[in-house]
């Protein structure tokens, strides 16, 4: 039998008043079907019964997981790499925009293929970066001369050592909670700052689709946030919200992987006019975005 992880308390809040919520399928590579749960005290939803670390990689594997290649077929994925350009633009602003210091040091945790890591190299600061495939760490270090570390290393960091960390959808995909939490807490400076984009289980399209929303991603995502319940994990942690910050381009891609999801003829097109349709909605009520920006200091 695969070792899967059994949840009975609630990771945020700790009470064992839960209820299933939805059944979603894996699109991406197994098209198995997954179980999320949700509290009733908090509102916190995860995945039930997803693989353990040691075997879940398998349900990494598909030639179309865009976020660790660069191949550029597809309609999709054309729009990605645009998409990135602009969304890596708006990252860099927003952490010049919270920072203490505008050229610090700089801890990026899943850094992928290591293009927000050079573009903060070129603005000055001194990076950092986790990646767990050995693959796309060589990856990174050949094309911009950067060498990541393996996952290991978030827990091996000497304390304060970070201005800033930033966590691009990564907390969603990692086992351990509270314990990378309580590490953020530690190898950040006092007067550092976090910034941790996930998808947002409360917006216009989660709300749209429900088990066909392409940000449920299971089993690859394990944990299911809204401002609500992400505020009380940051307090639990010792961590104060200051500014939760729409990322608006989120809506479209999502959009269109959950109309395939659907099987919509054409889904590409029509995702993008529903994408379009999230995104004016999610410029009047800013916490109804596809995904959120949320932005930490440390409790005084
Ligand atoms: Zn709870």
């Amino acid at each position: 039998m695969p070792k899967t992880i059994h949840t009975e308390n609630c990771p945020v809040c700790q009470r064992a008043d839960i209820k299933p919520y939805l059944r979603c399928r894996d699109n991406f590579a197994t098209g198995e079907q997954f179980e999320i749960d949700i509290c009733n005290a908090c509102g916190f939803a995860f995945t039930q019964d997803f693989p353990a670390e040691a075997e879940i990689g398998r349900y990494y594997e598909s030639p179309e997981y865009i976020s660790h290649t660069d191949t550029q077929k597809g309609i999709i994925n054309r729009l990605y790499h645009l998409a990135r350009e602009m969304a890596l633009k708006s990252k860099s602003k927003l952490v010049q925009k919270y920072t203490a210091s505008d050229k610090g040091s700089l801890l990026d945790v899943g850094c992928g293929t290591g293009y927000f890591l050079h573009t903060m190299k070129e603005a000055g600061w001194k990076v950092d970066g986790i990646e767990q495939s050995a693959e796309v760490r060589q990856v990174v270090k050949e094309k911009f001369g950067i060498e990541p570390y393996p996952s290991e290393y978030l827990f091996d960091i000497p304390a304060a050592s970070y201005d800033a960390i930033t966590m691009w959808h990564v907390l969603e995909h990692m086992e351990h909670l509270d314990k990378v939490m309580q590490s953020l807490h530690n190898i950040l400076k006092d007067d550092g700052t976090i910034f941790i984009a996930l998808p947002n289980k409360v917006s216009r399209d989660a709300e749209h689709y429900k088990a066909d929303w392409a940000a449920y991603d299971v089993p690859r995502h394990l944990w299911h946030f809204s401002p609500d319940d992400f505020k009380l994990l940051a307090n639990k942690h010792n961590f104060e919200l200051k500014a939760i910050k729409p990322m608006y381009l989120d809506a479209f891609y999502i959009a269109m992987l959950s109309e395939k999801n659907k099987k919509t003829p054409l889904a590409s097109l029509i995702g993008l006019m529903a994408g379009n349709v999230f995104f004016v909605r999610s410029l009047i009520h800013k916490k109804k975005a596809s995904s959120l920006v949320y932005i930490l200091k440390k409790q005084r």
